[in-house]
């Protein structure tokens, strides 16, 4: 029987791990925190009874992700809940861009930019699962849908900003703006749509949905689907050398790629080595995670429905602040995702006070104190809210990177997306066409450093797997 070592156990991990072992290959994990999950697990505690997730909330890509169906993970206890709305982005005065899973509903609700909204999302909404196959893969892979997809990837192209014009009001061009935001990158440059426009169609077809008990549900179904199949898990083992590596036929690291090359040391080809060193790593995350009681109380009726609100006002504003995070300065109204989990998932709350998950972008290893510029952003659109606050918890970069050494300088992307690293990847030239490759023989990088990215979907894991497969089967 092939045997598999998987390092760390996030969801591309435990992803990979569950597929290797689902084809019959003896896989061990090995995960340096307590418990598995990596960005999707979930806490309890700010208030008695009270449910928040770490990290990631909200998953347009994870819910139709096609390992997470591969692997069956409804039948290991996994399930999504939407709320009434998916997203809302909060103006001043009351005024919001609002999204819904119906193309149709978020087109009629945006006025004069509704027929531009459903020509962008309508067609590929609706071939959506046939496109994921290949927007969920290598950027510089060979498409499945090469018409589909170029009909799709025409606008990733364009820097967000360009592609905002459009619009023509602030509402809709703020919805797409944040939508954008997701990158952590400047909304000016070609290729800042990509992140964007994927998360808005996967929304489009599937809704901005949660996982039912918190994400943590999410890497449970995972372990369960590798347990099933005869995988092992051990928690509390922190990798940091190859002599920390027990023999197996296939390696596999859920890991940022500076880890990767520091583990292998001299076994990386020098070239591969170099390039690990330089992994240019993205801006940071600063977040307060708050018990709200009676919810946030926000002036924009949407969005006291909506599971997810974006709180950073104008295009030109959260453009201003996404190139003032790129340039390592803390803007003074930085952008802010806020996540109400529990409109989806009630039993988070505790009676009527409710956890409310936020976070703000800031320059990476940023060392200040953001919570004044959180709060007063929620505040701005949100005014009452701090009477309302009856704990709060704050995590900054440095936290981050503490408890998981991928999210270094509260890089939560795992790494920047910017265009070279979107298309070229860690190891950049050539290597762009074998992006899950290590160049050593049997080892394979899984983590979100590689296609198609951040997010709780396991799809890194799962093409990371299938080269391991094919390793395996070639010997
Ligand atoms: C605040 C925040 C909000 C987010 N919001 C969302 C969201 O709403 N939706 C979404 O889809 N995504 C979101 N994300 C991103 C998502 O969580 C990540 O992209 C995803 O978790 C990456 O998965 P991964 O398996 O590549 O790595 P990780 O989740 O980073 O897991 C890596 C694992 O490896 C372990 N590890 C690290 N070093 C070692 C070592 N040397 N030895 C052994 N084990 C090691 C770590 O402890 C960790 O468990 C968010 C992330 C954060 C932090």
């Amino acid at each position: 029987m092939s045997t598999a070592l998987v390092v760390g156990g996030g969801p591309n991990g435990l992803a990979a791990a569950a597929l290797l072992a689902s084809e019959g290959v003896d896989v061990t994990l090995l995960e340096a925190a307590d418990e598995v999950g990596g960005g999707t697990r979930s806490w309890e505690g700010l208030v008695p009874g009270m449910l928040h997730d770490h990290c990631s909330a909200i998953h347009p890509m994870a819910v139709g992700s096609p390992v997470f169906e591969r692997l069956d993970l409804a039948s290991h206890g996994l399930s999504w809940r939407s709320a009434p709305v998916d997203c809302v982005h909060v103006l001043d005065g009351g005024r919001a861009g609002v999204l819904l899973t119906d193309v149709e509903e978020t087109a009629a609700g945006l006025g004069p930019d509704g027929g531009t909204w459903r020509r962008l999302f309508a067609g590929p909404a609706a071939r959506y699962d046939a496109l994921a196959e290949d927007i969920l893969g290598p950027l510089l892979g060979v498409p499945r849908h090469p018409l589909l997809l170029s009909r799709f990837g025409a606008p990733t192209l364009l820097p967000a900003t360009v592609l905002a014009r459009l619009f023509r009001t602030d509402e809709a061009r703020a919805l797409w703006a944040g939508a954008a935001a997701h990158a952590f990158t400047r909304l000016d440059r070609p290729l800042s749509s990509a992140i964007g426009l994927g998360i808005l169609t996967a929304g489009h077809r599937h809704g901005w949905a949660v996982a039912a008990g918190g994400s943590r549900s999410i890497a449970r179904a995972l372990t369960a689907s590798l347990t099933a199949h005869g995988g092992r898990v051990e928690t509390g083992v922190r990798v940091r050398s190859s002599a920390d590596l027990p023999p197996a036929d296939v390696t596999l690291f859920d890991l940022d790629p500076p880890q990767v090359a520091a583990i292998l040391g001299d076994r990386l080809p020098a070239r591969v080595a170099r390039a690990y060193r330089r992994f240019r790593r993205g801006p940071g995350a600063f977040k307060v995670d708050l018990a709200v009681e009676g919810g946030v109380p926000w002036t924009a009726d949407a969005a006291r429905r909506s599971g997810t609100v974006h709180a950073g006002g104008t295009v030109a504003e959260v453009a201003a602040a996404e190139r003032d995070v790129v340039r390592g300065r803390m803007p003074q109204r930085p952008f802010v995702l806020v996540g109400q989990q529990y409109l989806a998932d009630p039993q988070r709350s505790a009676g009527d006070v409710h956890p409310v998950w936020a976070y703000a972008h800031v320059p990476h290893g940023y060392d200040g104190d953001a919570t004044d510029a959180v709060l007063a952003q929620l505040e701005r659109f949100a005014p009452g809210l701090r009477e309302r606050v009856v704990a709060l918890r704050v995590t900054r970069p440095a936290d981050f990177a503490a408890w998981n050494p991928n999210f270094a300088g509260g890089d939560i992307l795992t790494g920047r997306k910017d265009v070279r690293q979107l298309l070229l990847g860690a190891r950049g030239g050539l290597a762009a066409l074998a992006p899950y490759d290590v160049g050593v023989p049997g080892m394979f990088l899984c983590s979100a450093a590689t296609p198609p990215g951040p997010g709780a979907h396991g799809m890194c894991g799962s093409h990371a797997a299938q080269r391991a497969l094919r390793h395996l089967r070639s010997r």
